[in-house]
């Protein structure tokens, strides 16, 4: 089944001195449950927009959502903190704060949905471990790497148990063999956990290194989609 469905998906945004531009138009499209799916394509493509409609951050202006079976674009309230609970998110700039330590900010999601403390220490400690930082659960993020910063990155968004894992240009600021060490991390959880992951990124390379199925997006229209290796491999 699909994890994530667009089902002819458009997105315009006013603009101040009237009328609107179009980041996105007819994206009909599916992530399979558990795999691992990259949209690529040049900056101003539409990526980032369509990332935020996944999990609500962006309202789409025509066609239908569906995250894990419900209506995104459609969902309000308390139904709308439902599907961000089933969606985690990942980013280029990794989005820490500064004052808290690792473990507190991977903590943070499960303080936000009410979790009590003494669920939220033993989980905190998995969720370490499996992104290998158990050394440095108590240091701050001005005193990591970027790739550590990204593993703390990625145990936040594992917090609340999602379904599905959004990247938005994950390793885009991190050096090539960093790049690759977070790559095969997203795999093992992809492969562990059954999390589909929907990753965008402007570089052919991360594609080809980690997603089974792709579409290429092209000013607001996908041009192109299906396996990775159909995609890059045809005429
Ligand atoms: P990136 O493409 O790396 O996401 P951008 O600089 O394009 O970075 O966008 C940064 C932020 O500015 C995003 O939140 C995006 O929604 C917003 N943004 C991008 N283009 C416009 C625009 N033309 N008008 C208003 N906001 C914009
Ligand atoms: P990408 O992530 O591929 O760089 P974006 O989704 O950021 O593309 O942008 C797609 C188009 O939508 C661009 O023309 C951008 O300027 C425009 N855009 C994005 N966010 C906004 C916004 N908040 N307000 C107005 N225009 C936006």
């Amino acid at each position: 089944g699909a994890a994530i469905t667009f089902d002819g998906v458009g997105k315009s945004y006013p603009k101040t001195g009237g009328g609107s531009v179009t980041a996105l138009e007819g994206i009909s499209f599916e992530v399979p449950a558990g795999s691992i799916t990259g949209i690529i394509g040049r900056s101003g493509a539409g990526k980032s927009t369509l990332l935020r409609m996944v999990n609500g951050l962006e309202q789409p202006t025509a066609g239908t959502i569906t995250v894990a079976g419900r209506d995104v674009g459609r969902a309000r309230g308390a139904a709308l903190r439902e599907i961000r609970r089933e969606v985690g998110m990942i980013f280029q700039h990794f989005n820490l704060l500064s004052s808290r330590t690792v473990e507190d900010n991977v903590a943070l999601p499960m303080e936000i949905a009410g979790i009590p403390a003494a669920k939220i220490r033993p989980r905190v400690r998995d969720l370490i471990a499996r992104v290998g930082l158990e050394q440095l659960a108590g240091r701050y993020p001005a005193e990591l790497s970027g790739g550590q910063k990204q593993r703390v990155g990625i145990a936040r968004a594992l917090a609340t148990d999602p379904k599905v894992l959004l990247s938005d240009e994950a390793t885009s600021a991190l050096d090539p063999e960093t790049t690759r060490t977070v790559l095969r991390l997203l795999a093992d959880i992809n492969r562990d956990l059954g999390l589909t992951i929907l990753l965008i990124t402007h570089e052919m390379a991360v594609v080809r290194d980690i997603a089974s199925h792709v579409a290429v997006i092209e000013g607001g229209r996908i041009v192109e989609q299906g396996l990775t290796y159909d995609v890059f491999t045809a005429p």
